[in-house]
């Protein structure tokens, strides 16, 4: 089954440029992530944007492994 939060997204230090991989699921859960300079980075899911999207194609990938089942009937 693919999980979609576990997906990666970059994000860049505010701080040094360097970017990051993070998780949609850290996005979703705002989680605070250090970069290797040390600089804390506060992630934000600005409307729960990605929860939504988690939810929403986690939801397609069910309905595909159901029609998958089905079709194998
Ligand atoms: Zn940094």
């Amino acid at each position: 089954m693919i999980d979609i939060s576990k997906q990666t997204v970059k994000v860049d230090c505010p701080e040094c440029n360097r970017s990051i991989s993070v998780t949609l699921k850290q996005v979703a859960n705002e989680a605070l992530i250090k970069c290797n300079c040390g600089q804390e980075i506060q992630l934000k899911d600005s409307n729960g944007t990605n929860k939504k999207a988690i939810k929403d194609v986690n939801k397609s990938f069910k309905d595909l492994e159901r029609t998958l089942k089905n079709f194998g009937k």
